[in-house]
């Protein structure tokens, strides 16, 4: 329920959560960050498997959209503010590259993904593609077969709300590590 998801929520500033992440990353955890912007909680409330991912206590949920912040506040709880889907997607990028560690991409259209690939192995060429698939006509389950024996560090799903999180949480508890995110059309946003 609604209440339910804002005790999920992170309140703390982004670069706090951005090093956050970075350990996380770097001592191999596993981490599922959901970027959430007033949409996704009212699908979640319509909606139980979305439901119940917000609720579960080790999902992370991050205010990405200013309406959350808003309705955190509304709660009487104070954030330091949104920590965006693109921000974080480009800081797990940017930190992978700087320690070498491995990025799954799934989701958006082919050339969005190619040109982010791309700009990835031009910018951050530490980092590792591990895989990558565009997310039109792909067999969620087949992708993350792939994903699952590669072991990559960094999982980002662009594919919407809320199948990138009901995929990511149904998968979850195979993994022993990954930080991974429904990242939305950040795909679009970064290949730019
Ligand atoms: N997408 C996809 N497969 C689909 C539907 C959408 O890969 O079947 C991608 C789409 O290309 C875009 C992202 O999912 O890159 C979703 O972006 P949108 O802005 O709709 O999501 P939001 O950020 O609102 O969750």
């Amino acid at each position: 329920m609604l209440k339910q998801y804002f005790e999920n929520l992170y309140t703390g500033s982004q670069p706090e959560f951005f090093k956050r992440a970075s350990l996380a990353m770097d001592q191999e955890e596993k981490l599922f960050v959901v970027t959430a912007n007033p949409e996704t909680m009212m699908i979640g409330v319509q909606d139980q498997d979305l439901d119940a991912v917000l609720c579960k206590p080790s999902t992370v949920i991050v205010p990405d959209g200013i309406g959350v912040v808003k309705g955190a506040q509304s709660l009487g709880i104070e954030t330091q503010g949104r920590v965006t889907g693109v921000e974080l997607a480009a800081h797990l990028i940017r930190h992978a590259g700087e320690t070498n560690r491995s990025i799954y991409l799934y989701g958006a259209k082919e050339e969005v993904l190619q040109a982010l690939v791309s700009r990835i192995q031009r910018e951050h060429p530490g980092a590792v593609i591990a895989g990558c698939r565009n997310g039109y006509g792909q067999d969620d389950d087949e992708v993350f077969e792939e994903i699952l024996r590669l072991k990559p560090d960094v999982i980002l799903v662009a594919l919407g709300i809320p199948r990138q999180e009901l995929l990511i949480d149904r998968w979850l508890p195979r993994f022993s590590k990954g930080i991974f995110v429904g990242v939305g059309g950040s795909f679009d946003v970064l290949s730019g």
